[in-house]
């Protein structure tokens, strides 16, 4: 039996930059003292959702969409070799490496899965907070190399101070690293593919240097000056509330609900929703079937025909292929 909506057990992740905030401010299930990521929506082999309501409960998402889950994707989430996306809330304590991550046809010929691009949604950023995005000035593979290896190429990124509410669309090519201080949610295309460039010389807590990829990073890397700095975003008010378009591309449609009544968000039979509570507490309700909601909560709607009412005082993440 499918559900209207169904609440989802994150899979959470440490890693040496994690913090505190989603364990104290998110509630999400670490077990541990930190939490560097937690994958609120995700089927990915390296870390399964694990649906939380209804009778399937206890199930891996992995597992449930190729199965009895496997008709909630709708006509156009079906088309997609394996499940089109992964959402995470991430807290960075300390800086995250300098990345980057390769295009689904470098992705699928040298990993076995998909490219990886991705959107940020701050949620929280501490006073100075930044984060780099795409490179200052054109430069050549052989600078990048050099600058990696002797702790100077953070001097040549383009560097972003962040705001919460403020979004950055990073197309797969594009060298970045989220800085210390921003608490975010990502939604991304489901792969786990990450080449690293540079990683401050920093030891994890068994006092190793992590693995830098600077062969395979230099092969994907768009090492042009690109457009810089975050999406231009434009609220609208809505009966309830207000909307704003996140952003789109081919892999994914992101939205923003912020109610402070009651308004309601379209489903629709194309594409199954991704909800993710990032403000506030109320109450969601699907077709008949109601659940409570607070932030850091996490949601699967199966793709359907109606609208996802919410009530109360607080804003989803809302994202659909
Ligand atoms: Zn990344």
């Amino acid at each position: 039996m499918i559900e209207a909506i169904y609440k989802m057990k994150p899979s959470c992740h440490q890693a040496v930059w994690g913090g505190t905030k989603l364990l104290t401010e998110y509630r999400q299930p670490a077990g541990a003292s930190t939490c560097a990521e937690s994958w609120v929506l995700s089927a990915h082999e390296n870390g399964s959702a694990t649906l939380a309501s209804g009778k399937a409960a206890g199930e891996r998402f992995s597992d449930w969409i190729v199965g009895d889950g496997a008709c909630t994707l709708g006509t156009h989430g079906k088309t997609f070799e394996r499940f089109p996306v992964l959402i995470k809330l991430i807290d960075a304590a300390a800086p995250l490496s300098v990345q980057v991550h390769p295009d689904d046809a470098f992705a699928w010929a040298h990993e076995h899965e998909y490219g990886k691009t991705e959107m940020w949604l701050i949620l929280q950023s501490e006073p100075g907070a930044f984060l780099y995005f795409g490179v200052e000035r054109d430069l050549s593979p052989e600078e990048v190399r050099q600058r990696a290896e002797n702790g100077t190429l953070e001097d040549v990124l383009h560097k972003e101070a962040v705001h919460p509410g403020d979004v950055f669309f990073i197309k797969a090519g594009t060298i970045h690293a989220i800085g210390a201080g921003i608490t975010l949610c990502e939604i991304q295309q489901n792969s786990n593919t990450t080449y690293r460039l540079y990683d401050y010389h920093r030891r994890d807590q068994n006092g190793q240097l992590r693995e830098l990829h600077l062969d395979k990073a230099l092969r994907v890397s768009c090492l042009q000056k690109g457009e810089a700095g975050p999406s231009f975003l434009q609220p609208e008010n809505i009966p309830g509330g207000r909307y704003t378009l996140l952003g789109q591309c081919r892999y994914f449609i992101s939205e923003r609900y912020d109610c402070e009544t009651a308004c309601d968000i379209p489903l629709g039979e194309d594409s199954f929703r991704s909800l993710v509570v990032i403000r506030g507490k109320g109450m969601l309700t699907v077709n008949g079937q109601s659940i409570q909601a607070r932030q850091g909560d996490s949601f699967y709607v199966p793709a359907q025909k109606g609208c996802c009412r919410m009530e109360g005082a607080f804003s989803v993440c809302v994202t659909r292929v």
